[in-house]
């Protein structure tokens, strides 16, 4: 503890504390813009026809650089990997190398199109195929299907083939089993298949028991849907025998392994037993999470499901590869052409330029630092799982609820010492939940800056309260109702104001 203020901290400067305001209201300038004359824009030749041409539009007047800096100025509002530790639990907000961007964005990766002939993109084929053998490897899998563009799509992917399997071999199967600590996406995805769900209570360890498995395993099970490491960042370690039991009853084992980071290069999750595992390129394997942006999640099965995998499907014939559409048990098309391409060339290169040594090491590390954090905290911040952990860690806010502090609370002051706040209120198991996931490529000079803030901030819950309470103090905005901010949201600027006084940008 060294008596620095919030602002004080490097990470404060970054993101999160510009004004900036409407771009109508820049509009200083009157004629700062670029005008065109009528001449110019309509006439013979020139295409805009004379009906179209509005004078009363009020489009704002600037010149470029003003339009330049406003966007970049907004630009630094949104946080990011690249500004700051963002330690959002089961998202995987690691730092992804730009050499794998650089690989994307080759010429003859993103200029190819996607009705050219098989013959013409060789190269985009092969990628592929390697890619799918490479993630079969790494996970003890037999084949995988690159269509799937997120997590969430992979599971319902898999569902529908889980689906298809029990319809073929006669005995369509109505429920599937899935513990309360699992993500929501994995319920929703099953629903959608029309299977009900039957949820498992985790045990007093966080864990998964083979007892509270099996009194609710029969043969109207079609799938137990588990995650590995669990949402509380611990390792399933009855995963052996859990298996067994459900293929004992004709069952299915599907595994969401969103969060590969905890296992890659140490364990396969097809040598435990699963017969379905989706990874997310996205969180794992160097597509940066978040914003919106494309993913892409592979699924993995293993030999008896390859029948229903989606098509088209690369395959390989001596040296040349093609795509097979003739599969006729197939669940079908799930993604328009081939997934996100961009994202699969960015994966390749990642697992290219790590290699097998590399991989293991990221993973050691990943478990390494939520340790780090786990022990670093743990007197000062409830654990309500205190045991040896993977990717992520879980804390509560227990101690700090007997001070009238939240989660919520906790939360939102991290944010005056800039760090991103971690993901709160999920698992829902956990009350007052904190997951905190460092990721593999924070030093632990940034761990321990974070490890500083979150020691202060317990201490202000002791000591001024109401400072924690009333937080954040340094962003543009404070607390929002983040309820209505998703629900009515606000997309249209209010009507311009053509006022040139007093509008010089922060
Ligand atoms: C992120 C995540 C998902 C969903 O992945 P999307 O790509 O966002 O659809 C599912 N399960 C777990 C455990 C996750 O962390």
């Amino acid at each position: 503890m060294n008596g620095k203020e919030p602002g004080d901290f490097l990470e404060a400067q970054s993101g999160l504390v510009f004004k900036e305001p409407l771009i109508f209201e820049l509009d200083a300038d009157k004629g700062g813009g670029l005008s065109f004359q009528e001449k110019q824009v309509s006439g013979p030749g020139l295409g805009i026809p004379q009906e179209f041409l509005r004078q009363e539009l009020p489009i704002p007047q600037l010149t470029e650089q003003q339009v330049v800096r406003h966007f970049t100025r907004l630009s630094q509002w949104n946080f990011c990997v690249d500004t700051g530790f963002y330690p959002l639990g089961s998202c995987t907000m690691k730092y992804n190398p730009r050499v794998n961007e650089e690989g994307a964005s080759l010429e003859g990766f993103v200029s190819i199109h996607p009705y050219a002939p098989e013959q013409a993109v060789q190269g985009a084929l092969a990628l592929m195929y390697e890619l799918e053998s490479m993630l079969a490897r790494i996970t003890g899998m037999d084949r995988v299907t690159l269509q799937p563009a997120a997590g969430a799509q992979a599971e319902l992917t898999g569902m529908l083939m889980v689906r298809a399997y029990h319809r073929d071999s006669g005995n369509p199967r109505k429920k599937v089993l899935i513990p309360d600590s699992a993500h929501g996406t994995n319920p929703a995805s099953c629903a959608l298949c029309g299977f009900q769900v039957v949820q498992v209570p985790s045990d007093e360890r966080g864990l998964l028991s083979p007892k509270d498995v099996s009194s609710r395993l029969d043969e109207e099970v079609a799938a137990l849907m588990l995650t590995n490491p669990n949402t509380l960042g611990l390792f399933e370690e009855n995963i052996l025998e859990i298996c067994e039991m459900v293929h004992s009853v004709g069952g299915l084992v599907y595994c969401d392994g969103a969060n590969l980071n905890a296992l890659t290069g140490i364990a396969r999750i097809g040598d435990m037993g699963v017969d379905l595992l989706h990874m997310n390129l996205h969180k794992t394997f160097s597509t940066p999470h978040g914003g919106g942006g494309p993913g892409a999640g592979p699924l993995a099965v293993k030999a008896i499901l390859e029948p229903f995998l989606p098509v088209p499907r690369v395959e390989k014939a001596g040296e040349d590869f093609f795509l097979r559409e003739d599969f006729p048990k197939s669940i079908g098309r799930v993604k328009a052409f081939y997934g996100h391409f961009g994202v699969l060339v960015r994966a390749y290169a990642y697992l290219l330029s790590l290699g097998p040594r590399g991989l293991k090491e990221a993973t050691l590390r990943a478990v390494l630092n939520a340790n780090y954090l786990r022990v670093a905290l743990r007197d000062l911040y409830n654990l309500p799982y205190d045991r040896l952990c993977k990717h992520e860690c879980v804390f509560s806010d227990r101690n700090q609820a007997r001070l009238g502090i939240q989660a919520l609370d906790i939360a939102k002051r991290l944010m005056d010492y800039g760090f991103h706040p971690p993901t709160i209120y999920f698992p829902l198991i956990v009350k007052g939940a904190l997951m905190v996931e460092p990721t593999e490529t924070e030093t632990p000079e940034t761990l321990d800056r974070f490890v500083e803030a979150m020691r202060k901030i317990a201490l202000e819950a002791h000591n001024e309260p109401e400072t924690v309470r009333s937080a954040p103090h340094i962003t543009k905005v404070g607390r929002l109702d983040e309820v209505a901010a998703a629900r009515r949201p606000l997309l249209v600027a209010p009507r311009a104001k053509f006022d040139s006084s007093n509008q010089e940008p922060f």
